[in-house]
């Protein structure tokens, strides 16, 4: 076999043109989404007057294994991708480990992200519904920069409302936005009814990402030719994202490389959904076998802590209800949490695999994961996003996990972005000011009591 370079490049034209549909696979689908108010399960065209058409029904769509890419997007893919799938030659020597490491690495864009894969898609079929812009939340602000990017590139509005607390103290984020022409409006703003509630209950409040979708989704429906879009989380999202895990997959395949285990952080679910859909298709189709592991901060552990039930997705309850590994939606992760992944729920597909066993799930300490992220920096380059240092930390204990037991294990994980605009947290860990807060059972058990009973 030749000998495996650093970086595994795909060729422009080994780019998917479709992307992959777990949901086809799945025996158990996800659960569909629920009417709020009467409990039903919604249709494509309920969700219409919030989502754009194409997307509604790809987010219904549980029997399509593969949706062509439309060639708009593959020309703006091409930009950056495919991304490189990266031995981590030196971190394995670091760590004296026979395992051998790979990362599949999404940061090589202006927004830093993943997200990108997802914010041109939806872009794009807003403009072709012929919508004038989209309203969406940003917390810290990588979906709301990649979102801008897309909507500059294709000529949209892109109103952006971002949680109050981060639109002051992560200045430079909100700057990106801007340049690529959206307006951002830190929240709750008095800009929606919303907005102007929670201000009068709450008078200074730093504002939370619930409150801030509960803003956009009132701004996408009183305007006209204007729908929200969100970054995660809903299944439309990990079909996107599936471009991962589809060019991770022919990488691996070109150098006759078989994967053992497979490693994504899990916030909303949608790079861990999009990086595995492809080898869980495997497993479901009694193809392949893999070990997969989901990581989630110890600080908003969904998975492994969480109840598999429906909750709402946001704070100001005026979304669907979705069933999901949830926290409750009044869930608030502590105010030192630092290293993103802060959403109280997860993505119905990643939940119902892990319901069904397909997927592992394990959380992890904040001060040990940037412990690994500043490990992996020093020796691989990259300054890891702290959300993507989650799946390094479990990386690398599942590397010296094989320097125990001699097995040279094929480890892959999602290196999801960089953490250029996350360095006040390196800042604190650097410092030593760091700590873990780990939620109470009292706490989950609270917020949970919160959530709908059908
Ligand atoms: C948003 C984000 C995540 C978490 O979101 P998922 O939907 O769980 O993928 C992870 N890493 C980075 C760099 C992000 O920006």
């Amino acid at each position: 076999m030749s000998e495996i370079p650093y970086k595994i490049y795909l060729s422009e034209s080994e780019i998917p043109t479709a992307w992959y549909n777990v949901r086809a696979d799945m025996k158990n689908k996800p659960a569909p989404l629920l009417n709020p108010g009467t409990g039903e399960p919604l249709k494509a065209e309920d969700l219409m007057p919030i989502f754009c058409e194409e997307l509604c029904k790809q987010e219904m769509n549980n029997t399509d294994q593969w949706i062509d890419i439309p060639g708009e997007i593959l020309d703006f893919y091409k930009m950056y991708r495919p991304s490189p799938l990266v031995r981590a030659y030196c971190l394995e020597k670091a760590l004296d480990t026979p395992a051998h490491i790979y990362y599949k690495f999404e940061g090589n864009n202006t927004s830093g992200s993943h997200k990108l894969n997802s914010a041109i898609a939806q872009a794009y079929y807003a403009k072709k519904q012929g919508l004038k812009g989209v309203t969406t939340e940003t917390g810290a602000g990588q979906w709301g920069t990649a979102l801008s990017m897309s909507t500059a590139y294709f000529g949209l509005d892109c109103q952006v409302y971002m949680v109050k607390v981060s639109y002051e103290q992560k200045p430079f984020r909100r700057e990106v936005m801007r340049t690529y022409g959206a307006t951002v409006t830190p929240s709750p703003s008095m800009t929606t009814n919303i907005g102007r509630k929670i201000n009068e209950e709450f008078p200074g409040t730093d504002g939370s990402l619930g409150c801030a979708i509960s803003e956009a989704v009132e701004a996408a429906t009183s305007q006209e030719g204007y729908r929200y879009v969100l970054g995660s989380v809903l299944n439309q999202v990990l079909l996107h994202q599936s471009v991962i895990g589809l060019e991770a997959k022919a990488a691996l395949d070109k150098y006759g490389i078989k994967a053992d285990m497979i490693i994504g952080c899990a916030g909303g679910g949608s790079n861990l959904g999009g990086l595995i859909s492809p080898f869980v298709g495997q497993m479901l189709r009694g193809e392949a076998d893999y070990e997969i592991i989901a990581v989630e901060p110890a600080s908003c552990p969904s998975l492994t802590r969480g109840s598999y039930v429906y909750d709402f997705c946001d704070t100001g309850r005026v979304c669907p209800l979705a069933k999901m590994y949830t926290l409750g939606s009044d869930f608030m992760p502590a105010p030192n949490h630092a290293g993103g992944l802060r959403y109280h729920g997860m993505s119905s597909i990643v939940s119902q695999l892990y319901d069904d066993g397909l997927i592992k799930a394990r959380s992890v300490k904040q001060t040990d994961v940037f412990a690994a992220a500043e490990q992996f920096a020093r020796v691989e380059g990259i300054l890891p996003a702290p959300e993507s240092s989650h799946a390094i930390k479990v990386a690398i204990d599942e590397a010296l996990k094989c320097k125990e037991t001699g097995e040279a294990k094929n480890i892959v994980f999602g290196l999801t972005g960089t953490g250029y605009f996350d360095l006040v947290a390196y800042q604190k860990y650097n410092d030593g000011v760091m700590d873990d807060y780990i939620p109470t059972d009292e706490d989950i058990a609270a917020s949970l009591a919160k959530c709908p009973k059908l």
